[in-house]
């Protein structure tokens, strides 16, 4: 295999709230979800890493934007999970206005991936998503993770559905696996041309 460009990435550091974000300097790729759905299992397979981020079965748990540093100025952000079921309505929306903050004010934000398990794609909460970024202009990228857990055939039936929907309009879309490691070579293209 080729040299892993994120080999060396450590974190950084967890943000409860947008003014606690580090200096908005350098570029940035975010990487955003369902709760649950691998974004963790999909930055650890990145870096080449098992525990860079700690993974969980828990879903709802990661409330913070953790940042990582793959190199000075080249960050990667796990973004809180989103979507699910037991959170209040209280939470949902503060989910809500601290995603359309950090959005809207990132400058050094070059891009997003949206990632989603391949069983269970396009929920309402992934639409919203989806719609924010292409309103807003941003490169984006679609994340169907997971993939281990269809045949081949399934997997790529969701692949060809995937790339009509009108939500993925002008994002590219592959399959992942944290798994089996397919598509982690893509991935690492698409976020290294974006941070360079
Ligand atoms: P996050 O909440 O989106 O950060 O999700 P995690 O990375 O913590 O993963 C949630 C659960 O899905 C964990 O039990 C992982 O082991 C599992 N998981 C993550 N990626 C994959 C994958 O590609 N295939 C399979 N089969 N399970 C995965």
């Amino acid at each position: 295999m080729s040299h892993n460009p994120f080999h060396g990435t450590t974190f950084l550091l967890g943000a409860p709230g947008l003014e606690h974000l580090p200096a908005d300097t350098g570029r940035e790729v975010a990487f955003a979800g369902r709760s649950n759905v691998g974004k963790s299992s999909i930055i650890n397979s990145l870096a080449g890493q098992r525990h860079l981020v700690r993974t969980s079965r828990t879903p709802g748990r990661t409330r913070e934007l953790n940042f990582f540093e793959v190199r000075p100025g080249m960050r990667l952000v796990d973004l809180p999970g989103y979507g699910f079921a037991r959170v209040s309505l209280a939470q949902r929306r503060a989910w809500g206005e601290l995603m359309a903050g950090y959005l809207a004010q990132r400058q050094s934000l070059v891009g997003i991936l949206t990632v989603m398990d391949i069983r269970h794609p396009f929920k309402e909460s992934d639409q919203d998503l989806l719609g924010l970024l292409q309103a807003g202009g941003f490169r984006s990228h679609v994340v169907l993770n997971k993939a281990d857990k269809l045949t081949r055939g399934e997997r790529n039936d969701v692949l060809r559905q995937a790339r009509k929907e009108p939500a993925t309009a002008g994002a590219q879309v592959q399959l992942f696996s944290s798994v089996s490691g397919d598509g982690v070579d893509d991935l690492r293209q698409v976020v290294r041309e974006w941070l360079e």
